[in-house]
């Protein structure tokens, strides 16, 4: 989808704000713990490039990605340092992991023998980083055994293409209230760590939701993700441990503005129809942006006041209903502040019925992404 610069619908990402969050999990963390940032899917939407420069002037010292592709998009761009794919790779992409130096996951001991056999007829050059993943109860990607676990670690001990770099595992809970579960996946991890004969550099269980409410438990690296984009990682139910500052807004302009007569429909299948006489403003955004359908109902700003969305999100516009007339090219705030107000992306969410996270995924390419630092 091409970028559209000539709308006034646009993205703008406060750079020093990522970087301001990622100094201030870097002061909390002990001296010898590595601050990973979470770059995958575009950097959260925030643009991958960008927010990884900022991450690391605010003190990041490698990144996690979840594809190969991502992880050649930062090699590409420059950047020199660690890079831990964190989904499964395929045994056939080993020679882009090799030539780019990503690090990755490996969960069984089949996709080692199937890699060596591999590397038999198409050597590399640069040895491969493993991170062997455990799964302690995500139940997602990861070994479940221990003794399977340790036959890894014997294997790739003797194995001269293969550094294994890392081992870590993934808490499915850490983001709630009650942490009997976070709990018991810690207890596994510890479990497993301790059946094996010796670690490797990176030992690693948190993501953002650990690195806040479960520091002692972190390793000497963290996978800091939605933290760095200001977004507490539990939504409401947690308090911050310290002020996360979100780094994304999003804004328009009314590009039309008219007074409809009592009784007219707006929208398609005129959902909604003036009980009197309304100023409507038009707004060049819609679900093809990721202001998806549902997102009808919920408030828009324009110069601090709220002004609903009546009638249904179009596929590129969407109509609010103003309380006066106001210019057309009068700022549309859909997400951060105006005139003291203030939409989250938690808020968007709740309209949404899911969690932040989506809704900075779900922003499409369309909209541009604009900067400032
Ligand atoms: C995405 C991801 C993270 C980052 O999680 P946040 O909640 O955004 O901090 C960390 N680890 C793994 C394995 C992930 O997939």
């Amino acid at each position: 989808m091409v970028v559209s610069i000539h709308r006034p619908t646009k993205a703008i990402i406060d750079l020093k704000a990522i970087k301001e969050n990622v100094e201030n999990e870097v002061a909390r963390l002990p001296k010898a713990t590595n601050l990973f940032a979470v770059v995958k899917a575009n950097g959260y939407g925030h643009g991958a490039i960008e927010t990884a420069t900022a991450a690391l002037e605010g003190g990041a010292s490698g990144f996690c990605v979840a594809t190969v592709d991502e992880g050649i998009e930062l090699r590409e761009a420059g950047f020199s340092e660690p890079i831990l794919v964190l989904g499964i790779v395929s045994v056939a992409d080993i020679g882009l992991l090799s030539h780019y130096n990503l690090s990755f996951p490996v969960s069984t001991n089949e996709w080692l023998q199937e890699a060596a056999a591999f590397l038999q007829k198409n050597p590399v050059t640069n040895p491969l980083k493993v991170h062997l993943k455990v799964d302690t109860g995500m139940g997602r990607i990861g070994f479940i055994s221990n003794e399977e676990l340790l036959l890894a670690v014997k294997w790739l001990q003797e194995q001269s293409m293969f550094t294994w770099e890392g081992i870590f595992t993934h808490f499915a809970t850490a983001d709630q209230a009650d942490d009997t579960y976070w709990q018991e996946q810690n207890q596994r991890f510890q479990t497993a760590l301790a059946c094996l004969p010796e670690l490797p550099r990176y030992v690693h269980a948190g993501n953002s939701a650990t690195a806040l409410w479960h520091a002692e438990a972190v390793g000497n690296m963290v996978r800091y993700g939605i933290a760095m984009y200001g977004l507490n990682p539990s939504g409401t139910t947690l308090p911050e441990t310290y002020p996360l500052k979100p780094a994304l807004s999003l804004v328009s302009e009314l590009v039309q503005v008219k007074l409809l007569e009592k009784g007219a429909g707006i929208g398609y299948g005129e959902t909604y129809i003036t009980p009197q006489a309304e100023w409507i403003g038009t707004v060049p955004i819609g679900y093809a942006d990721g202001w998806l359908r549902k997102m009808q109902g919920f408030s828009l700003l324009v110069a601090g006041e709220y002004c609903e969305i009546v009638g249904r999100v179009c596929m590129d516009q969407l109509m609010i209903r103003l309380p006066r007339s106001f210019p057309a090219g009068t700022k549309v705030t859909l997400i951060g502040e105006d005139n003291g107000q203030c939409i989250t992306m938690q808020k968007v969410a709740e309209q949404l019925e899911t969690i932040h996270y989506e809704v900075a995924c779900t922003l499409s390419a369309r909209v541009p992404r604009e900067y400032k630092s």
